[in-house]
């Protein structure tokens, strides 16, 4: 079978999703061939650019190689302003790809002004046009040059992010339209959340033969009528990926200790409104197996992709430290409090925590179900900086239950302990419709489409998205202790290029 990985998403690692697939298809005897056509993708736009003859381009164009190369080596993380300045000149590659304003790409989205990717028609002509998608010379002929060596009877698409979904159905109808014998499947977390949230059989016609949602080892393998031995989880496999095009300081492993989350609690949390199951690999199992990983790939970072690394993956990673650097996703609770558990933490190779600290208001905090409290969550700031462990901090402005008072105090708690924050991500709220926070309001349209996960509602505090705009842009982002925190936020990457700050220059920010 061939797996298919499409544009666009960030060209930093290969997809953790496909590298499951492959080790579950590899463990049980069944050949397969990966196509990264994101990064593939990505080369064959910023190497094909048509010189529009200003002067940012044609700076861009002679300087390519010279930016790929500071980044992949490393010296590009030595100094902001240097990286800042070949990441948005790759990108700017990227941009004049596409000379209309029609569609726009970067390095980390995809947009087309006329058509949605959330609505299913809009998808369904995507893929009937496949010729017009702005990627469609490379896949052509990438994928006829490989069906013509061999003869695939399966071919998997997965689609995780919105920026992925109107160029993998173009790839599915050019597919479908060339090769109609051959059985299209489509995966993904963004399919996982479309058919559990909508609860729809396909929508997409004769376009893909089956749909698999959630964890899709098993699923893919029942379908190529496979026996799956009972009781082992196949290692992810990444020997199938080219590391050399990622655009990172070497080859990054994202792998992931479970799925859901094992707190599952926030009322505004996507996980929880589409119901996904919490199912934690045993930690000390999962620590050998990634150690044996590093073992054989020799990666620069791990990115550990749970939702929340538990408590006892991080007392697993600290009696068994990694032989490389990580960093993920973790609450802000009691342990990080212990100064040892933190310096453990340290020894155990960990270089950055992402924490979701949403809001400075204890009471915002409570409605929400976060199950934080705003002193810990200080502590475990001081402590991680005074170990050593870089700080990347998310902030959510306008959920239901905050008023501009509350923001007022996120801003206050951010700017009294600016010194242990080094990157901060702000996003403003986005209502999951199938959420608790749903119930109640009078909500609105937010995206068009029969596919979107998410509504627009009338604040009841009288703190819509304009206003919050308007908010996180003048007092937030423009205060003067915050304001350096935004502007070290790595553009395009941000926290998958955060860490290799920390790392390069030995300490963070
Ligand atoms: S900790 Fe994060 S992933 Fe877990 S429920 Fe809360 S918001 Fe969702």
């Amino acid at each position: 079978m061939l797996l298919i990985y499409p544009p666009i998403s960030k060209p930093c690692e290969p997809p953790i999703g496909i590298a499951r697939l492959a080790g579950a298809l590899y463990a049980n005897n069944t050949g397969f061939d990966v196509i990264d056509a994101n990064i593939e993708g990505i080369y064959w736009l910023i190497k094909n650019t048509p010189s529009l003859g200003d002067r940012w381009t044609m700076r861009a164009t002679k300087n390519l190689d010279v930016n790929i190369a500071s980044i992949k080596n490393g010296h590009a993380f030595k100094n902001m302003a240097r990286y800042k300045k070949a990441v948005y000149e790759i990108n700017r590659l990227l941009i004049v790809s596409q000379p209309g304003q029609a569609i726009k790409i970067t390095l980390t989205d995809y947009e087309d002004k006329a058509l949605s990717p959330v609505n299913s028609h809009d998808l369904i002509y995507a893929a009937c046009n496949f010729e017009k998608n702005p990627f469609y010379v490379y896949f052509s002929h990438r994928l006829k040059n490989i069906l013509e060596k061999k003869d695939y009877k399966t071919i998997g698409i997965s689609i995780n992010y919105l920026s992925q979904a109107l160029c993998g159905f173009s790839i599915i109808g050019f597919l479908r339209q060339n090769y109609p014998h051959i059985r299209i499947v489509i995966g993904g977390s963004l399919i996982t959340s479309w058919m559990g949230n909508k609860g729809l059989d396909n929508m997409f016609g004769d376009l893909v033969d089956y749909i698999i949602t959630g964890p899709g080892e098993i699923p893919l393998l029942r379908l190529l009528g496979k026996d799956i031995k009972q009781g082992i989880k196949p290692a992810p496999l990444y020997d199938v990926f080219n590391r050399d095009p990622y655009l990172s300081p070497g080859f990054i492993i994202p792998y992931n200790t479970s799925t859901g989350c094992y707190w599952g609690r926030c009322t505004f949390c996507p996980e929880r409104a589409e119901g996904n199951r919490y199912i934690q690999t045993d930690p000390l199992y999962a620590v050998h197996e990634l150690s044996d990983i590093i073992d054989h790939t020799g990666p620069c970072l791990i990115h550990l992709t749970d939702n929340a690394v538990s408590p006892a993956v991080m007392k697993a990673l600290i009696k068994n430290p990694l032989p490389a650097p990580w960093y993920g996703f973790a609450r802000a609770n009691k342990d990080l409090t212990d100064m040892d558990f933190c310096m453990g933490l340290k020894r155990s190779g960990c270089v950055m925590l992402k924490l979701g600290v949403e809001s400075g208001d204890q009471s915002v905090l409570d409605m929400m179900n976060k199950g934080i409290v705003l002193e810990d969550v200080v502590g475990a700031l001081e402590n991680l900086k005074k170990a050593g462990i870089g700080t990347y901090v998310y902030i959510l402005f306008g959920t239901p239950y905050e008023s501009k008072e509350s923001a007022r105090k996120t801003i206050d708690f951010i700017a009294k302990n600016h010194k242990n924050i080094d990157f901060i991500n702000c996003a403003i709220f986005n209502l999951p419709l199938n959420s608790p926070d749903a119930r109640g309001l009078e909500i609105r349209e937010f995206y068009k489409g029969d596919l979107s996960l998410y509504g627009d509602f009338i604040h009841p505090k009288d703190w819509g998205r304009l206003k919050v705009r308007r908010f996180i842009e003048k007092e937030f982002k423009g205060h003067p202790l915050i304001k350096p925190i935004i502007q070290r936020q790595p553009p395009f990457f941000t926290s998958n290029h955060a860490p290799f700050f920390a790392i390069s220059q030995g300490k963070v920010c």
